[in-house]
């Protein structure tokens, strides 16, 4: 068994977001400092230093690895740590509390398809869960070892080594892509052909092809191409049965498509290994502006005639009262939409000044009239902080600060009335569970033209004492009641974080239970054993896992 970590990439924390030597600046430490005063109405709770990997007293791994594959599995403290947990608000927390029940017994880091199998039918004979894991920025609990009693061990499987760029299809605009490869690494080989596959997350940096397809996850663009589905040609996936492979084709229409049950699989079918990638001209004219609004309901009125109008801004965020104070966007009083345009064929100034038009027409005022290239300051407050906000998170975690965020989609005949409520029951939420009165901020992730997604963001002191298994569990009631109330009303439980095993109530909520069990008998078929991911999405037939992770009571 190896002694020394088998990562191939620079350290990273394995408690919190970044890298090991990543810090916050001067500046940002001064405004999480502000940030919490404001919030705590005095200084933060100190909550001492941030873990190290020998404040753990990690459970021994119950199981040695199979003798033939033995130099691609790690035990090491920092690998088990860091396939412990995902990167939620409530994985962040548990760091902080020294609290890792259920590390993974093993960590492996396999080289090839053939390694993997093997790894799957060893597991499969010995009862062992394996955690599929791409860059560990779930936060739905999705690479958490939770899977309940019934299973010997847990293996978390890490694609890290699966991080080539194939081939590059120039003429189709495609490519053959590894899947853990992580988002710069990924841009940095397509850039010098001219091309990138344009697919932005926030957690770009930690985050892999293949986490992406099997979450579903959503870029950064704001509408047409928002999720990562739209550019997946065809994949290749490793099941305990054996290998799954999708034909590439541009489009087809036959039959139900096979890559449609990969997408969004979540690890439970088996391990998507690569996938050919619909690919984009790296865009060469750019426009953006931001515009204020009195109201939030005339600037989300401006949102859905630009989403109707079949002009397809790359970005049309609407940030709400709230979110520009919160963010320090702009005036911070008025609600900002920030809309850009960009195209690698033809100037987009014409499409931007028909979107000023109409955003006018709703009563959007811009202060400097439309701006070009890298757009206005508020695009680039706004940015900033997108950038660097999982840092100061962390920091503002080991403050006793609850901060975290849910995000939903919702039909634009029913927006207004489910805004409102939304935001008072959440608000009601978070008063019953800690005493204080917090604002829920919102946002627009991505449009469409029959409604937005709205993301919503929370900040509050979680306890005055510093007693950190109360903030979890206050973080758990006010969890628990944001996920019943986006579905209660309409909404669904993500519209790009995911399932794991922190929305499975609200899944089970929105879905036909007879899909579940179409679903269930598939995977039947795939991981007879039941051993992918237990936990995540449904209970593999045969064994009752329910609720495991963080939420479980
Ligand atoms: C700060 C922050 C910002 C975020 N912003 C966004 C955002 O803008 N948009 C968005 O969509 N999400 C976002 N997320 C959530 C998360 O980044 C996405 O769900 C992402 O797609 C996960 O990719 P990953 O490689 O990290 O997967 P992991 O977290 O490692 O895994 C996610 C799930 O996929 C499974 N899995 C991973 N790789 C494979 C594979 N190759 N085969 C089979 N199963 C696999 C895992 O078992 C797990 O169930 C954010 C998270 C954080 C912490």
């Amino acid at each position: 068994m190896s002694a020394v970590t088998l990562a191939k990439h620079r350290p990273r924390k394995f408690w919190g977001w970044g890298y090991d030597d990543d810090e916050l600046t001067a500046a940002e430490k001064e405004g999480v400092a502000a940030r919490t005063r404001q919030l705590a109405g005095r200084d933060g709770l100190r909550l001492g230093s941030a873990p190290k990997t020998a404040d753990f007293d990690l459970r021994r791994p119950r199981i040695n690895p199979p003798v033939a594959l033995a130099s691609r599995f790690s035990t090491t403290a920092h690998d088990r740590l860091l396939h412990a947990y995902g990167r939620s608000f409530a994985d962040i927390l548990r760091m902080w509390m020294r609290d890792v029940p259920n590390p993974p017994d093993l960590v492996a880091f396999p080289e090839t398809e053939e390694e993997i199998a093997t790894i799957l039918g060893w597991s499969g004979r010995n009862n062992i869960a394996v955690i599929p894991f791409g860059g560990g920025s779930s936060v739905v609990g999705g690479v958490e070892p939770a899977v309940g009693d019934s299973y010997a061990a847990t293996i978390s499987l890490d694609l890290e080594r699966f991080d080539k760029m194939h081939e590059i299809d120039r003429a189709s605009r495609a490519a053959r892509i590894g899947a853990g490869i992580y988002g710069p690494a990924l841009e940095d080989q397509l850039r010098p052909y001219g091309l990138t596959l344009r697919h932005y997350p926030q957690s770009f940096q930690f985050s892999t092809l293949g986490g992406w397809i099997v979450t579903r996850s959503g870029g950064h663009y704001a509408t047409v191409k928002t999720h990562i589905d739209d550019f997946v040609e065809s994949m290749r996936m490793v099941t305990p049965s054996g290998i799954m492979e999708s034909r590439r084709l541009p489009g087809s229409g036959a039959g139900p498509a096979p890559d449609r049950l990969v997408m969004g699989s979540e690890g439970i079918l088996g391990i998507v290994t690569e996938a050919w990638m619909r690919l984009q001209d790296r865009p060469k004219f750019r426009a953006g502006a931001s515009i204020r609004f009195a109201d939030v309901f005339a600037a989300a009125r401006a949102v859905r005639a630009l989403s109707q109008s079949g002009l397809d801004p790359t970005n049309c965020r609407l940030l709400d009262q709230d979110e520009v104070a919160f963010n320090h966007v702009g005036d911070r009083k008025s609600p900002t939409l920030i809309v850009a345009f960009e195209s690698a064929d033809h100037d987009v100034g014409p499409w931007m000044a028909r979107a000023l038009e109409l955003a006018r027409d709703h009563g959007g005022r811009t202060d400097d009239g439309q701006e070009t290239s890298d757009g206005s300051d508020a695009a680039a407050v706004w940015r900033n902080a997108f950038i660097r906000m999982p840092l100061w998170r962390d920091s503002m975690i080991g403050m006793g600060i609850i901060m975290d965020t849910f995000e939903t989609a919702i039909t634009w005949n029913r927006f207004e009335d489910f805004y409102n409520r939304v935001k008072h029951e959440a608000a009601a939420a978070i008063l019953k569970a800690t005493g204080r009165n917090a604002t829920v901020s919102c946002r627009f992730t991505h449009v469409y033209p029959d409604g937005p997604a709205p993301y919503f963001t929370y900040a509050v002191l979680g306890s005055d004492s510093g007693d950190l298994k109360s903030v979890l569990s206050r973080w758990v009631e006010i969890k628990r009641a944001c996920n019943e109330i986006v579905t209660r009303l309409g909404g669904t439980i993500t519209h790009h974080h995911a399932v794991g095993r922190d929305h499975r109530d609200g899944y089970d909520r929105e879905t036909p239970e007879l899909f579940r069990a179409a679903l269930a008998a598939a995977k039947q078929r795939l991981d007879p054993a039941g051993i992918m991911n237990p936990g995540v999405l449904i209970d593999p037939i045969g064994r009752k896992i329910g609720q495991t992770g963080a939420l479980r009571a």
